[in-house]
């Protein structure tokens, strides 16, 4: 794989990447060159503890400078990549120089899908953050476009901040791409018990100061207007480069472009996916994480396919939710445990075969979950609902 690799964007993934490189051994040239400026950081406190006040902006750097050298990672900040020349195995840089490659690695990630209104503003990286949390201190009525996990948990701040909130939707439910019907009530019911307003089914037409209009022709009062409404993956280098892309950069089970030289993992990267059934693009730390690992790996020679089991989390008010597996094929649902005392798990199976664990304030549900299904350890849905059976033992005793 020669020696000198080349990371574009230095986000969860493309961090990893340069860490699993040198842990596994790898001793050659490692740029990692990102477009924002500053440390790499993580995104998920910045709408959970940063917009809440509880955690400084500065913390959430996943480590401090001297890391880089002392790694003899070449951090390339607020550098942008403009093309990549394949031919010559060189990727160029929007400041003019050329750099040479014979790895590339293409952790671009994505950007905030945006609406053709001014005035609103998104949550992705850390200057949005910054302004978020001025905003939203200054702020009393607060309307969040979008009910996905990312609105939620802003709405979960600002109504714990004590503004009031109303979380427009344009379905009828909640994180309807993520979870089962009975997970989204459950949540809609949660925010309304502490107060926060829902406009479901309801799409924003237009924002002006102070006012947000629905569809419907009613308004809002918004002092701050917030969307979360998912994110377009950034794949013009390869479109440019002649890559193939989907939904996403389209890479084989190996996390490789059509190009050998080329690999695209995390938020970017459209897989096979075996908890899939098909083809996915996952937006989680665990996909950046274990695919930038799968890539290091494969760099030092040690080829295996991307086959993690993917898992999730999202932190709203007092509930923790931890996810592992892909709910979308579920055919049944079961719960353990009950809703009323807000640690329960639901399983989803297809076919009677266990698809996926979504756990409410149950982290030990959840980490069996992982281990589950990533062993294929059969569980019946009866078995699932039934308290009496440890699911723990099901593991030791299939193996
Ligand atoms: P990114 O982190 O987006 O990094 C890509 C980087 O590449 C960016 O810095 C981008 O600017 C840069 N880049 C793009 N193009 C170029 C170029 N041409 N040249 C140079 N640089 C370039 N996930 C969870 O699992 N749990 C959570 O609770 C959770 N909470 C979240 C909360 C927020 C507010 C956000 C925004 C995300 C959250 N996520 C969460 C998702 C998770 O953070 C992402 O899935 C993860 O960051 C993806 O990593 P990535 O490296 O693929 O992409």
């Amino acid at each position: 794989m020669g020696s000198r690799v080349v990371i574009v964007g230095a986000g969860q993934a493309g961090f990893q990447v340069a860490v699993s490189l040198r842990a596994d051994g790898f001793d050659g040239l490692i740029a990692l060159i990102g477009d924002e400026r500053g440390l790499p950081y993580q995104r998920p406190p910045l709408s959970k503890t940063v917009l809440a006040g509880k955690q400084h902006i500065d913390s959430v750097a996943f480590r401090p400078e001297r890391f880089y050298q002392d790694q003899r990672i070449e951090l390339m900040p607020g550098e942008k990549v403009a093309g990549i020349d394949r031919a010559s195995r060189q990727v160029f840089l929007a400041a003019g120089s050329r750099l040479p490659y014979d790895t590339l690695v293409l952790a671009t990630g994505a950007r905030v899908r945006t609406l053709p209104m001014d005035g609103i503003l998104y949550l992705r990286d850390r200057e949005h953050a910054v302004e978020l949390k001025q905003r939203l201190d200054a702020a009393a009525n607060v309307v969040v476009i979008g009910g996905g996990f990312i609105g939620l948990e802003v709405a979960a701040v600002a109504r714990e901040s004590g503004k009031t909130v109303c979380v427009t939707e344009v379905q009828s439910r909640l994180m309807a791409r993520a979870v089962a019907p009975v997970l989204s009530d459950f949540y809609r019911e949660a925010h309304r018990g502490v107060g926060v307003r829902f406009a479901l089914d309801a799409a924003v037409t237009n924002v002006s100061d102070g006012e947000v209009t629905l569809g419907d022709g009613s308004t809002l009062p918004a002092d701050l207007v917030v969307a979360g409404i998912g994110v377009v993956p950034n794949t013009e280098l390869t479109v440019e480069a002649g890559l193939p892309t989907g939904d996403g950069i389209l890479v084989d089970d190996h996390l490789r472009t059509a190009d050998e030289h080329i690999f695209a993992i995390g938020d970017c990267a459209d897989h096979p996916n075996v908890f899939a059934g098909g083809r996915a693009r996952i937006e989680s730390v665990q996909n950046a994480v274990d695919q930038a690992k799968c890539v290091a790996a494969q760099i030092v020679g040690k080829s295996a396919p991307y086959s993690a089991v993917p898992w999730f989390w999202t932190d709203q008010f007092d509930l923790k939710l931890q996810m592992c597996g892909l709910s979308s094929r579920a055919d049944r649902v079961v719960t353990r445990g009950t809703m009323e005392s807000r640690k329960f798990s639901l399983f989803y199976f297809r076919d009677r075969r266990l698809l996926a664990v979504d756990s409410m304030n149950r982290p030990a549900d959840h980490m069996v979950g992982r281990k589950l299904l990533a062993a294929g350890t059969s569980l019946t849905p009866e078995q699932a609902e039934d308290e009496s059976v440890d699911l723990k033992s099901l593991l030791t005793s299939a193996n």
